[in-house]
């Protein structure tokens, strides 16, 4: 059976990476129908809405969507569409897997972390307030003396429901993909409401799967049974510098918004930046693929960035649709140009100006060869 998706292209270098990226995906072998639905900046021109309800029904309807990124205007213009798509479709995990291939320049090696962010509250929550308000002074009266008169507020809320959901997430990615561990990260110690309750709910849920087993691991049956989940804690700050001193120690990563912001940043740096990075934001129905990058205005229409994050999503895509085999190929395919290093766009060469860098298509191109 086909799997009926809806593309997104984007804009600035989304619709180069778009057509890249379905050009590989329709070479996997997974029967894919694509469904076009344009969203952005020209989409405002001509239908006075960056998101017309057309996307949103056409994600609701296919349950599955593969986006190119696509640009939010600064100080004025209209709101993220980005955002606006996650919060319309309760996308509420932000899913950024960050693993080294061979052949990308990184400081280190070996490095395979998931980092699951919660993608709906915190301080994301939008609950903000300027100074001199009277919101603020309402909360400043709340406050008994703690908060100066003259600050501005921002709220951020943790409630059990988003953080259970959020770790139940995780440990369900850690089953299926026969990951090893699932560490729970924020920083209780000053937070002791917010953060204590999401430790809280993270031991709950982490009770649950206490025993379960990886599924997908092909060798989890060790001397004594399977090999069951790991779950253990680390306080974001001293998370950082495990991360730089030793992340090969680290699976999957369950945090708040956003210390995962900040932590899904610093993960992609570990193996590579932004050209490599792939994500998705997924909800109870819905899920929506996309790369961490944004849309380079500066480089629309030049064939020239790299295809990479937005494959490598489309292989998250596949996973999720169920076509094992199918993401598979593409990983493997995706890992061999790299570690060739020759049909490279040129932010994977040594020498960023090397003549021999190939542009966007050809890259697309020499991974469909490589299948
Ligand atoms: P950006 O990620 O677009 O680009 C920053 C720089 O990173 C680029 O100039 C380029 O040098 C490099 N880069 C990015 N993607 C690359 C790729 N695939 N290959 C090689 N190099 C790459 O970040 P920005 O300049 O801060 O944002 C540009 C626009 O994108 C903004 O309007 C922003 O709001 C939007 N944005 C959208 C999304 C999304 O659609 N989810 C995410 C982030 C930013």
């Amino acid at each position: 059976m086909p799997h009926t998706v809806t593309l997104i292209p984007g804009d600035g270098v989304g619709p180069e990476l778009a057509a890249a990226a379905r050009h590989v995906i329709d070479a996997s072998g997974a029967k894919i129908v694509w469904e076009v639905q344009d969203a952005g900046f020209a989409v405002m021109e001509k239908e006075g809405t960056p998101l017309p309800d057309r996307v949103l029904d056409s994600i609701r309807r296919n349950k599955v969507a593969l986006k190119g990124p696509i640009t939010t205007p600064r100080g004025g213009g209209f709101r993220s569409v980005n955002v606006a798509l996650r919060k319309a479709l309760d996308l509420y995990a932000c899913l950024r897997p960050c693993k080294h291939y061979p052949g990308v320049r990184t400081r280190f090696e070996n490095v395979d972390l998931v980092v699951v962010r919660e993608n709906t509250e915190d301080l994301y929550a939008g609950v903000e307030f300027e100074p001199g308000t009277p919101e603020a002074k309402q909360v400043i009266a709340l406050a008994g003396g703690r908060i100066r008169d003259d600050a501005a507020i921002s709220i951020k809320p943790i409630s059990a429901f988003g953080s259970e959901r959020i770790v139940d997430f995780a440990f369900r990615y850690a089953v299926e993909n026969g990951r090893r561990k699932v560490t729970a990260v924020a920083k209780d110690n000053i937070m002791k409401a917010t953060d204590g309750l999401f430790y809280r709910a993270a031991r709950e849920v982490a009770k649950r799967y206490e025993g379960k087993a990886a599924r997908a691991l092909p060798a989890v049956a060790v001397a004594g049974g399977d090999l069951a989940i790991e779950y253990d804690e680390w306080l974001v700050d001293a998370m950082c510098m495990q991360l730089v001193q030793k992340p090969e120690l680290y699976d999957v990563l369950v945090m708040p918004n956003l210390y995962g912001d900040i932590l899904s940043d610093l993960c992609a740096g570990l193996v590579g930046g932004l050209g490599v990075a792939p994500g998705a934001n997924i909800g109870e129905e819905v899920a929506v693929f996309e790369a961490i990058h944004g849309s380079a205005p500066k480089y629309t229409g030049m064939n020239k960035v790299n295809p990479t994050a937005l494959i490598l999503s489309g292989v998250l895509m596949l996973r999720h649709l169920g076509e094992k085999e199918a993401a598979d190929r593409v990983e493997r395919a995706v890992a061999s140009v790299i570690a060739e290093g020759k049909h490279v766009t040129y932010d994977m060469k040594p020498d960023r100006t090397d003549a021999t860098a190939v542009g966007t298509k050809e890259m697309a191109e020499a991974v469909v060869a490589r299948m």
